[in-house]
């Protein structure tokens, strides 16, 4: 108990003493800055749990561990860009994906992700090719098994489109609507979350009969809700919810499930009632003021 105390009045005292460091400040390790004024960083705990139930050991004590404490100007880009550089790396180094891509109106997927992803192939019970990131698949299994043990039947309607192949869409659309029509009803190739194969639209099998019609599905809402209430233990989240039409740009499918991998963090967002725009939005924040100078 002592020892404790004299701990406490030790770090009080180096708080007091020891002056922060002036000079060259860091932006997490990539570059350096000569700062007048500066921040300190600190990731907070939120972002971290993203990541901190994947299988390698760097994010499994929360990520930035080791670096969480970050100085750099104020005129700094952007806290958020800092933080999906770094990331980047890391997995890149582990040759992962970023599970987190946010792809919408507004954000392009990106333009190596098509290199990097690892699909399967599979054939659903209406007898179409669905092309799903090989881990979204293994945990849409597992939620499909899951759920047929409760009585709800689900398949898949369609997973992953390629940029290519929406292009080919919206040429088709283009020649034979004009290119107003194909505006309002096609997604701009590249910006659709389906491209990330990420993104899985289910449909329902009820007393053996296939009900994939979105007018049909829609009068089903008790089945959705237990459906949603089982994503997050799959690392799956609902993507464009009820009344969200304005931040997502969708209006509400109960049948779109984006899988994000980190079941921590898919419960969190599930539990919030949060957009994945919301979550990712929900960033760094300063906890150290910078000092008066
Ligand atoms: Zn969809």
């Amino acid at each position: 108990m002592k020892k404790k105390i004299w701990t406490v009045i030790l770090v009080v005292i180096l708080f007091l003493v020891v002056p922060i460091p002036a000079g060259p400040y860091k932006d997490g390790g990539t570059k350096e800055y000569k700062a007048m004024t500066y921040r300190v960083i600190k990731w907070n705990k939120l972002l971290n749990i993203q990541y901190t139930d994947l299988d390698f050991p760097e994010f499994q004590h929360g990520c930035f561990h080791k670096t969480s404490v970050y100085w750099f100007p104020d005129n700094f880009e952007s806290q958020r860009k800092l933080y999906d550089s770094e990331i980047k790396t890391i997995l890149d180094r582990e040759g992962y994906i970023d599970y987190f891509v946010l792809v919408n109106k507004e954000n392009k997927l990106p333009d190596d992700w098509e290199d990097k992803l690892e699909t399967v192939t599979i054939k659903n019970y209406l007898g179409d090719d669905v092309e799903v990131e090989k881990r979204a698949y293994e945990a849409y299994s597992m939620l499909k098994e899951d759920l047929a043990s409760e009585g709800i039947f689900v398949e898949l309607d369609s997973a992953r489109r390629s940029v290519a192949a929406q292009q080919r869409i919206w040429d088709d659309f283009t020649v034979k609507y004009g290119e107003e029509y194909t505006k309002r009803y096609v997604a701009v190739p590249g910006y659709s979350e389906h491209h990330t194969g990420l993104a899985l639209d289910l449909y329902l099998v009820i007393d053996g009969a296939d009900v994939y019609e979105n007018e049909d599905m829609v009068e089903y809402p008790e089945i959705w809700a237990k459906i949603h209430e089982k994503l997050a233990d799959y690392g799956f989240i609902l993507r464009y919810l009820d009344g969200k039409e304005s931040i997502t740009g969708y209006g509400y499918e109960p049948w779109h499930i984006r899988y994000v991998r980190s079941k921590d963090a898919a419960r969190f967002i599930m539990d919030h009632g949060d957009t994945l725009e919301e979550y990712l939005g929900r960033l760094p924040e300063t906890d150290v003021a910078p000092p008066e100078e």
